[in-house]
């Protein structure tokens, strides 16, 4: 379990080094502490996971683990790990609409098969894929907002 984390932040984290991720003008350069998908911009910069939703507060391995977390409603990095292997999102006690859910998963099934390209043609598509993916969801985000109807985000 933590051995998968572990792969795949190592695999993000040198491949972002040598060759940065761009999805709709954003650049990712880490991988997150807490589901290990290339979703930060800064570390411990209080940027937001869209992937699995931790707020990057800066508690990783080397920091320690078992701090509570205020920006992630007080629970610790280590629960926000074990709460991403059951459900993909590192805080379960809300509801989501299925329509993120759906966008997530697609997302991760991208960043996935990124792991297995050796063909840049293919890497093109899957970061196209990915830039439309971004912008899906930025736009279902902005809408929750406009709308101030946070109901959206349930079912
Ligand atoms: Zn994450």
């Amino acid at each position: 379990m933590v051995q998968k984390l572990k792969q795949r932040r190592e695999f993000f984290d040198s491949s972002l080094e040598k060759n940065p991720l761009q999805v709709d003008g954003r650049v990712f350069n880490y991988a997150c502490p807490c589901c290990g998908y290339p979703a930060l911009s800064v570390k411990a910069g209080y940027d937001y996971c869209f992937i699995c939703g931790w707020e990057d507060d800066g508690q990783d391995d080397d920091t320690g683990i078992n701090r509570k977390s205020s920006p992630n409603h007080g629970i610790t990095l280590s629960e926000a790990r074990k709460n991403f292997e059951k459900e993909h999102r590192s805080y379960l006690h809300t509801k989501e609409k299925k329509v993120f859910v759906e966008l997530r998963e697609h997302i991760i099934d991208l960043f996935e098969s990124l792991k297995n390209i050796k063909d840049v043609n293919k890497e093109k598509n899957i970061i196209d894929s990915l830039n439309k993916s971004y912008k899906k969801y930025k736009r279902l985000l902005s809408l929750i907002k406009s709308q101030k109807d946070y109901n959206l985000l349930e079912d």
